[in-house]
């Protein structure tokens, strides 16, 4: 590497903590960033006007008295400049958000999936991105990026759902097709990134940890925000994803988070992949919406799958969300009160078990937080570079 690529890492690293630490705390003075990040206040006053110039912060208007009684300016994040894109492909539905760099929906739209082909779907992302894009433009926003997400395993390194059994696809490169849809609406052209639906609403309660505590701010006893966190996505399929030690934990190929079809019992009722006994049989939205469905041993099987989420990670929290928890809060209920009983057996406090922050909406807000995430993690190698890797393996 290059001495000018060093000292241009370094730069992205010190800006990175700058802006951490102002999603955290908003309202901190350059002299409070200074001590807070380490960084010299010299370095702190030059980053800051470059990223107030840039547009990623901004100043009060006016300057407060700090604890020694002299005047000093609170920063924050400009929420004025740049919004975020993310759309989450279901398997019944398309939705879409706008969201600001610090989690605020600001548009939001659903339509029905008219058409599951690959080809169908990216033309219907691409039409509802660009009335979006519209929206934006209209409040004077710029479009940072747009994140995509499918109820299926996602490959990052290729851009390639690997198996999404509840659309009927296999290995379909969706990433550059997406690419071109948009680019053929006339959206400019951005960060585009894929992942699964599941691991993407993790890292969207994750990210936008709003009025708690957030990555990036230590709590009394000195843990990180909630890391590790398991979002636990029960719709039509069953899966989970996982942050861990402040990244998205998915496996060698995706796979990760897989839990629909870990079995609960064996010889148990056929499940869509062809196994039996699978969760996904027991409490898939579908399961639960047939005529009389027995909401109190779905939520009893449910309650053994985050039992066991629980020993496997011991997480700091698990979050649920997806159309099953949605359109039976009762069954959802029920499951947090097996983990405590199955946690009182043990003489164990629970994990920290709470719904979804952004309800239904929570994989689409977590896929517009996928760029911001890794702009923010400077020295975590960046989706494009993890394709171009690929593809050298690939051609090599
Ligand atoms: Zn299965």
């Amino acid at each position: 590497m290059t001495t000018i690529g060093d000292q241009q890492l370094l730069k992205r690293m010190n800006r990175s903590v700058l802006l951490r630490l102002l999603r955290a705390q908003p309202g901190l003075s350059r002299a409070r960033l200074a001590t807070e990040s380490g960084l010299t206040k010299s370095t702190v006053s030059l980053l800051a006007r470059e990223l107030i110039d840039e547009g990623w912060l901004s100043e009060a208007d006016t300057a407060v008295a700090d604890g020694l009684g002299r005047p000093s300016t609170p920063l924050q994040i400009n929420v004025g400049v740049r919004a975020l894109m993310g759309v989450e492909i279901a398997v019944e539905t398309v939705r879409l958000v706008c969201v600001s760099l610090q989690g605020e929906v600001l548009y939001s739209n659903t339509h029905a999936l008219t058409d599951s082909a690959p080809a169908g779907v990216c033309a219907q992302v691409a039409r509802m991105a660009a009335i979006g894009h519209a929206m934006l433009q209209r409040l004077g926003l710029q479009l940072s990026s747009i994140g995509v997400c499918v109820p299926g395993a996602v490959d990052d390194c290729t851009g390639v759902v690997r198996f999404a059994p509840n659309l009927g696809w296999r290995n379909v490169s969706l990433l550059p097709a997406l690419e071109k849809a948009f680019g053929a609406v006339g959206l400019p052209g951005v960060t585009v990134q894929l992942q699964n639906d599941a691991d993407a609403a993790a890292l969207g309660e994750y990210e936008f940890a709003a009025g708690e505590r957030r990555a990036g701010q230590p709590d009394a006893q000195g843990q990180d925000g909630e890391d590790p966190l398991i979002f636990v996505n029960c719709d039509v399929g069953v899966g989970a994803g996982v942050v861990l030690n402040d990244r998205l934990f998915t496996g060698a190929q995706g796979m990760a988070g897989e839990i629909g079809h870990t079995i609960l019992e064996l010889d148990g009722p056929r499940c869509s992949c062809g196994r039996r006994g699978c969760a996904e049989a027991f409490f898939g939205s579908r399961v639960l919406e047939r005529q009389g469905a027995d909401l109190q041993r779905a939520a009893a099987f449910f309650g053994v799958l985050l039992q066991n989420l629980w020993v496997t990670f011991n997480p700091r929290a698990i979050v649920l969300g997806g159309k099953a928890c949605a359109d039976h809060p009762g069954f959802a209920q029920a499951a947090f009160e097996s983990v405590k009983r199955h946690a009182d057996g043990a003489g164990m406090p629970p994990p920290d078990l709470r719904t979804a922050r952004y309800g239904a909406l929570a994989p689409a807000v977590g896929a517009a937080a996928l760029a911001l995430h890794e702009y923010l993690r400077p020295l975590q190698p960046d989706a494009k570079a993890r394709r171009a890797r690929a593809l050298a393996r690939a051609v090599a």
